[in-house]
């Protein structure tokens, strides 16, 4: 099983979504839209490709801190979670953590991250934390990451102490668990549905 940003993105969105998305079930047409958001990068900051590069990173998941319990949020459903195999050296085999990084400045250590979109959200955020820990278990020093809404004309910096680390992994674990699990989860309440792109898919022929 494989790991990546969006899935890290869409647990803080959706479960539902994000468990959509692992098992190929794609309305959102990811190529384009993680196209379009490098591209309002790239033509917002028209100097970032000179200094930042492409990175991609991956790392076999292996826990840093000890595995905490698996937390049922308030108004998720109580699913029991397929049982996460660890071996003995705290790893799961079966599990690999990756991300395309668009701009990394090196030099700095800085991931910065453009967002196309009119509203800050936690996801984005939980995104650029996934980016910071997967660069630092590659051994690359990364200090910061910096979200970039150009439409809102704001900037949010994002770091990641010790305590967010293992939040970070606590998150890999829970996905883990919601895509381990054969049943899809749950619909979100429709209020919450408005601007997602599997909106046709989960109401559609609803009353
Ligand atoms: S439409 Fe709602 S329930 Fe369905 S995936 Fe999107 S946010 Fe989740």
């Amino acid at each position: 099983m494989t790991i990546n940003a969006t899935l890290i993105n869409y647990l803080h969105l959706c479960h539902r979504k994000m468990w959509l998305h692992y098992h190929a079930i794609r309305m959102e047409h990811t190529s384009e839209v993680v196209a379009e958001g490098k591209l309002i990068g790239e033509e917002s900051y028209p100097q970032r490709a000179d200094k930042n590069q492409e990175v991609e990173v991956t790392s076999p998941w292996r826990r840093t801190s000890p595995p905490a319990p698996l937390q049922v949020e308030r108004g998720e459903t109580a699913t029991p979670p397929a049982p996460l195999l660890y071996n003995e050296r705290g790893s799961m085999d079966n599990v690999v953590l990756t991300a395309k990084i668009d701009f990394f400045d090196a030099k700095n250590g800085v991931v910065y991250e453009t967002k196309k979109s009119a509203a800050k959200e936690w996801a984005h955020v939980a995104q650029v934390q996934f980016y910071l820990y997967l660069l630092r278990k590659n051994g690359v020093e990364a200090s910061h990451g910096i979200i970039e809404y150009p439409k809102l004309r704001q900037t949010e910096r994002v770091t990641l102490d010790s305590e967010e680390e293992a939040k970070v992994e606590e998150w890999i674990e829970k996905a883990v668990a919601i895509l381990e699990n054969e049943n899809c989860p749950p619909k979100l309440p429709i209020s919450k549905c408005k601007s997602c792109s599997y909106f046709d898919f989960c109401w559609v022929g609803e009353d």
